[in-house]
């Protein structure tokens, strides 16, 4: 008996020290919390007592009587979080990444929350995740799910610029950092993720970062803005809320955009349509929401209610359709979307993964998923 428990704690102080020295070592970690706080993090009027702190009070962790019910939800064999065949996506190989005459906008949806944009003649990507999982280990954690087409580092084209709406594992690559920071020319990222980018050796002198309402003149007619949202940061056991999240708005000339980044529902919309709108088109979240974390990631009729809350044209759903990180059917998201867009006269911009689409002409409305 006495044997036992001796190997039971030998066994316990081994993984505690390889939890530790991982913690303290892998590089996918990113920077640790700073002893000392960098003079633009505390100047913040969102960053109090060592964390940024959300526009409305809100609540990341659930309670021990949760626990029971979401680990019966997760054992649930009849709802398909992930699809039975690979996804039926576009392949980036014939699309046109040039940069485009100023009156020509496109986005490439590349699943989840990774995007190509191209306007007013420059190249942009929004929050560029290749790793095949979201996770910090390459062999455990939400895994991407199959597309026809496999995506490569080498099918992005040279960049004038990468946004990171934060620094969770599916927004934040490190391994896709580690390949583009020689093919781009500047970073522009919340506060507190330069040191993230820094420790992977990316230039300092490439990288902006960004209160909420900050904006920054990419050129004379393209202008970006950091918005607020309500979510949460961190990448390693003792640094949660240490960086700030934020979503984008893109301004060329009469067109807005904006890239909302993970987000619970807030009070903040109406003041960012008001500033920024109206938009011609919202790429909002749409999953990974759930019961049981209400406050950080959007239902899909809040989805909706914030599109219109921000005085949007055309919504695009994404959060959806590369990872199962929430308890709900791959599907859900988006048919629960459709209907909800049905009842209020939303127009929603569907496209496949891959499919690049022209802002000029929103009219992309095929339910491809539902033949996948
Ligand atoms: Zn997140
Ligand atoms: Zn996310």
């Amino acid at each position: 008996m006495k044997i036992t428990l001796l190997v039971f704690l030998a066994i316990v102080a081994v993984l505690t020290v390889v939890v530790l020295l991982f913690n303290s070592f892998a590089p996918q970690l990113g920077s640790k919390v700073a002893k000392e706080i960098p003079e633009n993090l505390k100047k913040s009027p969102n960053f109090r007592n060592g964390v940024f702190v959300n526009p409305v009070e809100t609540n990341v962790s659930f309670s021990a009587g949760q626990i029971l019910p979401m680990l019966k939800e997760m054992m649930q064999g009849n709802i398909n979080r992930k699809p039975e065949m690979p996804i039926k996506n576009v392949p980036l190989s014939t699309t046109n990444f040039a940069r485009l005459p100023a009156n020509q906008t496109a986005i490439t949806w590349l699943g989840h929350s990774s995007f190509i944009v191209q306007v007013r003649g420059k190249v942009m990507m929004v929050d560029p995740v290749f790793s095949k999982r979201a996770s910090l280990l390459s062999f455990m954690g939400p895994k991407k799910f199959a597309y026809d087409f496999e995506y490569q580092l080498s099918d992005v084209p040279e960049l004038d610029a990468i946004l990171i709406t934060h620094d969770h594992y599916d927004h934040l690559d490190y391994k896709a950092m580690l390949n583009l920071h020689g093919r781009t020319s500047q970073f522009y990222v919340p506060l507190g993720v330069k040191a993230h980018l820094t420790s992977w050796g990316v230039d300092t002198e490439k990288i902006t970062e960004l209160d909420w309402w900050d904006e920054v003149h990419v050129s004379d007619s393209l202008m970006l803005a950091s918005v607020p949202t309500r979510h949460f940061t961190g990448r390693r056991l003792n640094n949660r809320f240490s960086t700030l999240w934020c979503g984008w708005v893109v301004k060329a000339g009469s067109t807005s955009i904006l890239f909302g980044g993970d987000s619970g529902m807030h009070n903040q919309y109406a003041a960012i349509g008001e500033k920024y709108g109206p938009f011609d088109l919202t790429l909002l979240e749409c999953g990974a929401y759930s019961i049981y974390w209400p406050d950080i990631h959007s239902f899909p009729a809040e989805t909706a209610t914030a599109h219109q809350t921000l005085s949007g044209k055309a919504l695009m759903p994404v959060h959806w359709g590369k990872f199962d990180l929430a308890l709900h059917g791959w599907k859900e998201p988006i048919e629960e979307l459709v209907k909800i867009a049905e009842e209020r006269d939303i127009q929603l911009v569907t496209p496949r993964i891959g499919e690049q689409i022209k802002l000029q002409n929103l009219d992309y409305t095929e339910k491809w998923w539902r033949s996948n």
